[in-house]
């Protein structure tokens, strides 16, 4: 799919044309331009030919929970993942990838070990949408939710993915509530603070995964640059300017982050956030690297510790491991 040529292709048309075009591919979700039949055959054919709008994709289905996920092969033939994840009747979650590879290069990440080739355009991340969008239309469902937690950091790509999330929130587009779309990050500054003046009510995730530096730097190489202070800090500024609740994300390494005392390591560095609105989310660790997943008896000790000090947990079990599709998981292959 490529739709990058839209208005050029459709310059000489008259300007309610363009609408009809973009509302044909994200409402109506026709993967032909021949299906708009209200287009004259050789304005069609010119879609046809200078907008492809069908998609290059592979699926694979979890046989263990109701993930899907689908390797894309772009335009250019680079290859990106991105899943679906079905929860009760019709609830519909997509999990975006905002560039292809990522340089941040996390060891307990299967992405960043791929490195990094390139950011994706919005259309790029539209098509994500697109792709499961005309599945569940199928089912007579449809997006609900838009995580960007796949393959890249979003702030690293943050232009494209504002542009992104303006196009789901569009009430004439998907119409996707902000509420509904969530931006993970492990932590860029910049990109924390630019959010905090956007009039966006996203959702704000934090990856810390570490209580202090010495650990955090062992896992996430970006440490240097970003140290948990700094993140901190980042994380007054979002929640001052915005009033609204970040998730504190901890992925539960086993022998490696999971101990009593790093626990009570978490709290003391969550105490220094200026207001309780926050929240942590421990995350099962998928074991593609060196990194395997702590027992359960230590992720749940550790939450009864977080608990205790009143500090609203809850733990996030990845869906789709059999398939590569958990957290961590997804390398475009
Ligand atoms: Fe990149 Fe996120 Fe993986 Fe780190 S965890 S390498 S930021 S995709």
């Amino acid at each position: 799919m490529d739709i990058s040529k839209l208005n050029q292709t459709l310059i000489e048309e008259p300007i309610f044309r363009l609408k009809q075009a973009k509302r044909a591919v994200f409402v109506n979700l026709v993967d032909n331009w021949d299906q708009t039949t209200n287009f004259s055959k050789k304005l069609r054919d010119e879609l046809n030919k200078n907008c492809p709008i069908s998609i290059k994709a592979e699926f694979l289905k979890s046989i263990k929970s109701d993930s899907l996920k689908a390797l894309i092969t772009l335009s250019d033939g680079l290859k990106i993942e991105t899943v679906l994840l079905s929860h009760g009747v019709g609830r519909n979650t997509i999990c975006l990838s905002s560039q292809v590879g990522c340089a941040i290069g996390c060891s307990f990440c299967a992405t960043g070990k791929r490195g990094f080739k390139r950011n994706l355009t919005a259309e790029e991340m539209i098509e994500q949408i697109i792709l499961f969008a005309r599945l569940l239309k199928k089912r007579n469902q449809r997006v609900n939710n838009v995580v960007f937690m796949g393959m890249g950091e979003p702030f690293l790509n943050y232009d494209n993915v504002l542009k992104t999330i303006k196009i789901l929130n569009n009430k004439d587009y998907f119409n996707i509530g902000a509420r509904h779309i969530s931006i993970s990050t492990i932590g860029i500054i910049d990109g924390i603070k630019k959010l905090a003046t956007q009039s966006l009510q996203i959702n704000l995730a934090i990856s810390l995964h570490a209580p202090n530096n010495n650990l955090r730097a062992q896992i996430i190489p970006i440490n240097k640059q970003y140290p948990l202070d700094k993140i901190i800090n980042a994380i007054n500024y979002y929640i001052n300017k915005t009033n609204r609740r970040v998730m504190i994300e901890y992925v539960m390494i086993k022998d490696f982050n999971d101990s009593v005392e790093q626990a009570r390591q978490l709290i003391e560095l969550l105490k220094q956030i200026s207001k309780p609105l926050y929240f942590v989310n421990l995350i099962f660790c998928n074991s593609i690297t060196e990194f395997k997943p702590s027992e359960k008896d230590k992720i749940k000790q550790f939450r009864e510790i977080l608990v205790k000090q009143k500090i609203e947990t809850t733990l996030r079990y990845s869906f789709g491991q059999d398939i590569q599709a958990a957290c961590g998981q997804l390398i475009g292959s």
